[in-house]
């Protein structure tokens, strides 16, 4: 039999290949973005009891009721929406099942769906598998003289045509950094207004923002949020990304067509999680003081990063850092992260994994992703190896 692959040019991800490479050469792992320690002890004794209370057999397919109206709480408390708890918000197998749902959901073949490069590597196949074409829209690449990425919404206007379907966002932006800031939703507003269609919001990193910036999410804005599906993901605001939990909002229109996805990819997620979760966010501290905790680990890794020969770039949020590595080699990006793990016993991932074609010239630009969501002695030896190079 001949096997017809429907994603021939697809492998591995990177974030497997490198932090196999990570283990095969033990070295330290600041390559794919997890905490390298335990969520709260709180929140584990939560599981347990939930356990213990007989949440062992199959929520309801939407999500379980009190984390459908803790989700709810927060965004009304932080956004200013009300998302109706049974109609519009589905609790989904992490950030990742959301995104496929969505676009499932509503991408049919000839649709176009405008990505914004660099990209999470999930958004391509998932669009292909649904028949739809991307339509890619680069960010403007760091220069000398203005070392960040920055977004050209002009040309995201220009991409919007007849036969756009969904406009797919994610800020804070995995691997940049980037935020968005208020008058980016202005633009936005106008930049959609009157074409019809959708906002794909991954918003997987909400939480995780700095500098006293406050999370833009698109459910601030009653126009942008009529139209859009917000997305997150509790494996990063909690330190589970092992429990593979997040969540969507969005209209009940549009949340009815997703579930209908949901219900046959997954059909639920995991019970005694779920309610672990709903006890736990009854506590707003965690996820209102996980910024700081994570800003004093980017500002710790940055300046780690300045002692040697990498320049680090700003990050405005996630736990994700990007550095440049042109004083140290002019390999291509993908080859230097091996080298890295390799020679000097650190793993990063390349940026260039974040664009259609990663041995193109336009993907590389000599940098690599750092995730700082690691404990402080782990930046510490990091850094003492990278500054030996
Ligand atoms: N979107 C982005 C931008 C991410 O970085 C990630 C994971 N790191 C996801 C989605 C997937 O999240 P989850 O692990 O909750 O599926
Ligand atoms: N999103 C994480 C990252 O960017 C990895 C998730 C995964 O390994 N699939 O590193």
């Amino acid at each position: 039999m001949k096997l017809e692959s429907k994603l021939p040019e697809v492998g591995t991800t990177i974030f497997t290949v490198m932090s196999q490479l990570a283990n095969e050469h033990k070295a330290i792992n600041l390559g794919q973005g997890f905490p390298d320690f335990n969520p709260d002890p709180k929140l584990l004794a939560f599981v347990a009891q939930a356990m213990a209370d007989g949440h062992n057999q199959y929520p309801p397919m939407p999500g379980v009721a009190p984390l459908l109206n803790a989700v709810a709480a927060k965004v009304q408390a932080l956004y200013d929406m009300a998302y109706a708890p049974q109609t519009e918000i589905t609790i989904t197998s992490g950030a990742t099942e959301a995104l496929m749902a969505t676009i499932m959901a509503f991408v049919k073949p000839g649709d176009e769906v405008i990505v914004i490069a660099p990209f999470y590597d999930l958004y391509l196949p998932a669009i292909k598998l649904a028949g739809g074409t991307p339509v890619i829209v680069p960010m403007r690449p760091p220069t000398i003289n203005d070392p960040s990425y920055r977004m050209d919404w002009q040309r995201v206007r220009d991409a919007i045509g007849r036969k756009t379907r969904l406009l797919m966002l994610n800020f804070p932006h995995n691997p940049t950094g980037l935020v968005l800031n208020d008058d980016d939703l202005d633009t936005l507003e106008t930049i959609v207004h009157g074409t019809g269609i959708m906002l794909l919001s991954d918003e997987a990193y909400e939480h995780i923002i700095f500098d006293g910036k406050k999370h833009q999410s698109l459910a601030r804005r009653k126009s942008l949020a009529a139209h859009s599906i917000v997305i997150s993901s509790f494996g990063k605001t909690y330190h589970t990304t092992g429990w593979k939990i997040g969540y969507c909002c969005a209209p009940k229109a549009i949340t009815a067509e997703i579930r209908k996805v949901h219900q046959f990819m997954v059909f639920t997620v995991s019970s005694p999680m779920q309610h672990a979760l709903a006890h736990y966010m009854q506590d707003p501290e965690p996820y209102l003081s996980l910024s700081a905790f994570y800003q004093k680990k980017r500002d710790r890794l940055h300046a780690g990063l300045l002692t040697t020969r990498f320049r680090p770039l700003p990050s405005q949020g996630t736990f994700f850092l990007l550095a440049d590595y042109r004083r140290i080699s002019d390999l291509p990006e993908a080859e230097f992260a091996r080298w890295l793990t390799v020679e000097h016993g650190v793993t990063v991932i390349p940026v260039s994994a974040f664009y259609r074609d990663p041995n193109h010239p336009d993907s590389n630009h000599q940098l690599a992703r750092f995730c700082f969501a690691k404990q402080d002695d782990t930046l510490d030896a990091a850094v003492a190896k990278l500054a030996a190079i």
